[in-house]
């Protein structure tokens, strides 16, 4: 067994038993099979482990009248604090199961166990649990009233929180179970049921999800999930009458498209779409602790992060010390199959993501960038590349410009703070930023001064559930996480009553 090819023998018994099985879709609390299936490849040897549902149209409609059957049934039902209880209870079943979570979740990704078992499960615990608490907290408004067209009797008026409906949200492959809990959390904390499709590439842990959530007392067609390879699926999801909210993280390409689909019967929408994150250094910054936490900020997941600090200007002053270093960092990862404990780097997700990324590379050398450490593919059949540094990179060249959405980060030197924000600002992305810096005054001005949804400072991709999080520019609109993202489920019935 090659040290880059998955040992199947490393799984437990649980996610063993799962290997060349085929996966039905979850609708109303049952699984589906469909006449038709495609497969699920490891993207660490190409080979196909198990296969899942091509859902058809029927299943989606299934899907989006047993989610309005139990939002107006069972679920509206329970009050608000047997909400909360049943998604602390599925936040414990969680982390019951990491391991077999984790497992099917580094299978079908190539993601590392240790990064699946800490985001996708242990994280996602903790989201169940925050966004429980808010299921109690939904408050409208009182107050009294004066309508100029009504003199007599006495008015009060009251605002209503209501669940907004059937909520149809689509996911990427990247943290494919933390993120689809980044949606299913919030709405079933409104009171709304869901229909969720994963990536065509990582639809298990969803489906295992809505297996647990069953167990935890979340009536069927609370939540219910489809699964398909074709981009039809989603369009229909999108489209889809019975839907009256659109939750959508992908790429900015995507959003796009689904942003006019949603328009089209003025459906809300939130996109959580893709980024190309500066990470700043500046001339005070520590050496060794912000070239590490640079290095990190693309090596992380692969650099299959939507904020991966894929863009990285250092101050001229230190520029030579923090390249070294980042490039020794860089240079010393070993790739490994990302079953093995203590794995550094796996493979990306498939290889058409790998050719991309090289494409990208390439693009860079050919533009005038200089390739300091990887830019190279292992000969092997799984997705391997070599992490990568392009440094002397303009804002013009096209790995500057582009998502890559790989371990692959370009590096420039600048003179001045407005220079790096000017940097750092000249995208038409805005998810994250970090700067590294002990000026206090500094800090504050480039906080206000850069543009993206998040900014963070001596460190960079620090995601707390309390804090929304999404993208300014072609970032996205909307956000997920903190109170806004419950909020964002919810729509405001104004009602007046008049006594006397
Ligand atoms: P993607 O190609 O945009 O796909 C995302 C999802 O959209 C998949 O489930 C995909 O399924 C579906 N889809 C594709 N075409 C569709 C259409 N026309 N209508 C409706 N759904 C459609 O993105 P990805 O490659 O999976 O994920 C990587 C991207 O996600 C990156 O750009 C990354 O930055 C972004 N991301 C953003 C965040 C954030 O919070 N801002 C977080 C993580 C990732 P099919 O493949 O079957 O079409």
């Amino acid at each position: 067994m090659s040290k880059l090819s998955n040992d199947l023998d490393l799984l437990g018994d649980a996610a063993r038993a799962r290997l060349g099985q085929t996966f039905g879709l979850q609708i109303g609390g049952k699984t589906v099979e469909t006449p038709e299936s495609y497969a699920l490849t490891d993207p660490s040897t190409g080979l196909e482990f198990a296969r899942a549902a091509e859902a058809r149209p029927e299943d989606l409609d299934a899907a989006v009248a047993a989610a309005r059957k139990a939002m107006d049934g069972e679920w509206k039902r329970l009050r608000p604090h047997e909400r909360e209880l049943r998604l602390l209870r599925l936040a414990d079943l969680l982390e019951q199961n990491e391991r077999e979570l984790s497992e099917i979740e580094t299978l079908c990704s190539g993601r590392l166990l240790s990064n699946t078992a800490g985001v996708d499960v242990r994280y996602s615990a903790h989201v169940l649990r925050y966004m429980a608490g808010w299921a109690t907290k939904l408050e409208g408004q009182t107050m009294r009233l004066s309508v100029p067209y009504i003199p007599d009797g006495e008015l009060r008026g009251f605002t209503f929180r209501e669940p907004i409906g059937v909520v149809g949200a689509i996911v990427p492959w990247n943290v494919a179970l933390g993120i689809a809990v980044w949606k299913i959390a919030p709405a079933l904390a409104a009171g709304c049921a869901i229909v969720l499709k994963p990536a065509p590439q990582t639809p298990l842990s969803a489906l295992r999800f809505a297996q647990l959530a069953a167990e935890a007392g979340i009536p069927a067609g609370v939540i219910n999930i489809v699964t398909g390879s074709s981009p039809r699926l989603g369009e229909m999801l999108v489209s889809h009458p019975g839907i009256s909210m659109v939750t959508f993280t992908g790429s900015t390409e995507i959003g796009r498209r689904i942003a006019v689909s949603a328009a089209g019967n003025f459906k809300k929408c939130s996109l959580e779409l893709g980024g190309k994150s500066p990470v700043i250094l500046m001339e005070d910054a520590e050496v060794e602790v912000s070239a590490q936490a640079a290095a990190w900020a693309i090596l992380a997941n692969h650099g299959q992060n939507c904020c991966a600090g894929s863009r990285l200007y250092v101050h001229r002053a230190i520029h030579d010390q923090v390249l070294e270093r980042v490039v020794d960092i860089v240079a010393g990862i070993e790739l490994s199959a990302p079953l093995l404990p203590g794995a550094q780097m796996g493979p990306v997700v498939t290889q058409a993501q790998k050719q991309r990324i090289l494409g990208f590379i390439q693009a860079g050398i050919t533009e005038g960038a200089a390739l300091l450490t990887g830019g190279t593919a292992p000969e092997h059949d799984g997705c391997y590349l070599r992490p990568t540094v392009l440094a002397g990179v303009t804002s013009d060249m096209t790995p500057a410009r582009e998502e890559i959405f790989g371990p692959v980060v370009v590096v420039a030197a600048f003179d001045s703070e407005a220079e790096a924000l000017h940097l750092a600002n000249d995208s038409r992305f805005g998810l994250g930023a970090s700067v590294f810096t002990q000026d206090l005054g500094r800090v504050h001005r480039m906080t206000q001064g850069l543009e993206a949804g998040s900014v963070w400072i001596n460190i960079h991709n620090a995601l707390d559930v309390a804090m929304p999080f999404g993208g300014w520019k072609e970032s996205g609109m909307g956000n997920d996480l903190g109170e806004s993202s419950v909020l964002a489920h919810t729509r405001l019935k104004a009602s007046v009553h008049r006594y006397g």
